[in-house]
């Protein structure tokens, strides 16, 4: 493949898309901002379009997107030693000052090494000299537990972009060597140079110790960076349109951050507190402006109705002719007005996370919601006209037993009875989907300790839960085992030690157990052993604001069987919200 080729790619690329922004590069800051996917998964992810417009705005940085090429491209430009281009203006990633990654998603971890390949920048931050740019990893995923990721990165970014970016500029800005860049960053709030820790193990291999590194001025733990309030800021919006996407022209917005409902298992809950709403008016104002590209709205928040004006919201964006989809809605969300103004706007399926089937579980997990509840939200929903109902059911829970995969059953033939009592006298019959993972324990959460159940006994769970549920018409079930998620718990649980792995999983085409072979790695080490007695945990390098016995407290009350309630329900619990300084 030709360079010309590429460029004329880009350029095809670029001639569907509105809103891209092209600067000059003289005497500006130039950054590279990497999806480590292809074009058409990442010009979906909100995250990585508010990135670059937080770049863009300010005057002295130029911003270019750069993607994973698709299969057959990445084989003919890694045969023919092309170099990955930047696509506004087709500049090898090579030549930019910062070389940034968003990642959000674990499998996307051995893309980045592809990409870095691709960028002939050395994947290892260790082999790299002064002159290739400054790679900094950063996105939802990697402030969770960036360790997987720390030897690929000069730099990892954890937190929040409104914060992250403006901080990451001024540092390039008054530095230009690349010791001095490092040592700026290490202190500030939101900024983890790998290389400047050592990890120090014990006998049995867990973690003894981060040791940061005598003069480098690194801090014993790096602590998240987050906005305090969302009151004056712009929120996430697309800000690029194009066909050429998983959503299409959808106009994408944030509308509230955070969720206060503390289920157990969450990291999304627990690591996007405290909740914060982005102003309505701007909001509105944002949707107003993008119409003329887009007719459908996709509403980004995992508590949508936890802003305290989402009916305006919703209300308003149906006057401007939106149709609106939110991305899950949380059960204790769905009152009469808000499904009615879904359906109004031409929904017609409804996403909810019952997680599990009984009531006993339900709190065991932090689910604050009861059957009753739930039914009554079916009730809410097929009553007004809404034909499907999705759900989402997890398995591997904590003193899980054979009556709640039977309570699973128990109480998607209930909704299914609501779906009927509705859909009869219409003469139309919708259909229930469900949706059962195995649950993986994420950091960062009151699971963190606790080792991955034994597939022997998901597997077991899953065949029973597959003959429970066979047969009952127009509900329709996808029940994965513990093998689909082996090797995304390595990836969320793993150290530095993975990144071996990680390497030889991109040379052999995604091969995980062959690579883990290859480089010798223990994965059931991360994933079955329990963490409880281990000195510290790969992700405690970050301190994310929630308290160690916040979370041992809530994992036992879990095993009590009890409830600690969202502050929408009981507001003496808002002491338990770690509150970012
Ligand atoms: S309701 Fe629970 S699972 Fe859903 S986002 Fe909130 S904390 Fe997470």
């Amino acid at each position: 493949m030709k360079i010309w080729q590429l460029r004329d790619r880009a350029r095809e690329t670029l001639a569907r898309e509105t809103g891209y922004v092209q600067k000059p590069h003289g005497g500006r800051l130039r950054v590279a901002l990497a999806f480590p996917n292809t074009y058409y998964v990442g010009m979906s992810s909100l995250g990585f379009q508010t990135v670059y417009r937080l770049f863009n705005q300010i005057d002295e940085v130029v911003c270019e997107r750069v993607f994973l090429p698709p299969k057959q491209e990445l084989r003919e430009q890694v045969a023919s030693g092309a170099p990955l281009l930047t696509l506004e203006s087709q500049t090898p990633v090579g030549e930019f000052d910062v070389l940034a990654f968003s990642v959000s998603f674990e499998w996307d971890y051995t893309n980045v090494v592809s990409m870095l390949r691709l960028a002939k920048v050395a994947p290892r931050a260790a082999d790299r000299s002064p002159r290739d740019p400054l790679v900094v990893i950063g996105g939802a995923v990697t402030f969770v537990n960036p360790e997987p990721l720390a030897l690929f990165a000069d730099v990892i970014a954890a937190g929040e972009g409104e914060v992250l970016v403006p901080d990451l500029v001024s540092v390039m800005r008054e530095t230009s060597d690349r010791a001095d860049q490092l040592t700026q960053l290490a202190p500030q709030r939101g900024f983890y140079v790998p290389s400047f820790y050592d990890v120090r193990h014990a006998a049995d291999g867990t973690i003894a110790a981060f040791e940061p590194r005598t003069g480098s001025g690194a801090p014993p733990r790096v602590r998240k960076a987050a906005v305090r309030s969302a009151d004056r800021l712009d929120p996430p919006a697309t800000s690029i349109f194009t066909p050429d996407t998983e959503f299409g022209s959808r106009f994408l917005i944030e509308v509230v951050r955070g969720c206060a409902n503390l289920c157990r298992f969450c990291w999304a809950g627990y690591n996007y507190l405290p909740v914060r709403a982005f102003p309505a008016d701007r909001i509105l104002e944002l949707a107003a402006e993008a119409r003329r590209y887009s007719s459908k709205a996709g509403l980004v928040s995992i508590a949508l109705c936890d802003h305290p004006e989402i009916e305006r919201i919703l209300r308003s964006l149906l006057e401007m002719g939106y149709s609106i989809s939110p991305a899950s809605l949380r059960l204790d969300d769905l009152t009469e007005p808000i499904v009615q103004l879904l359906k109004q706007s031409g929904e017609r399926s409804i996403t909810i996370a019952p997680e599990t089937g009984s009531d006993r579980l339900r709190r065991v997990i932090n689910k604050t919601v009861t059957n009753d509840e739930i039914l009554e939200a079916a009730d809410v929903i097929f009553r007004n006209g809404i034909d499907n109902l999705k759900l989402y059911y997890m398995i591997g829970l904590p003193t899980e037993t054979d009556e709640d995969l039977t309570a699973i059953r128990d109480l998607t033939v209930q909704m299914r009875d609501v779906m009927m009592k509705h859909a009869r006298p219409r003469g139309h019959v919708g259909r229930i989907v469900g949706s059962v993972n195995p649950l993986i324990p994420k950091p960062g959460t009151a699971y963190q300790w606790i080792p991955m159940e034994d597939p022997a006994i998901t597997d077991r769970k899953a065949k029973r839960l597959r003959q429970l549920l066979a047969g009952i018409d127009n509900v329709y079930f996808s029940i994965k085992s513990e093998r689909h998620s082996y090797y995304q718990a390595l990836l969320s649980l793993g150290d530095r030690r993975v990144a071996d792995t990680i390497e030889a999983a991109e040379r052999n085409g995604g091969q995980w157990r062959a690579a883990a072979a290859e480089t010798g790695l223990d994965a059931d080490f991360y994933i079955f052993r329990d963490r409880s007695k281990d000195a510290v945990l790969p992700w405690d390098i970050i301190d994310g604001g929630m308290k160690t016995t916040f979370f041992e407290n809530e994992f036992q009350k879990g095993l009590r069987e009890e409830w600690t309630l969202p502050p929408k329900r009981q507001k003496e619990n808002l002491k338990l919200l770690p509150v970012l300084e």
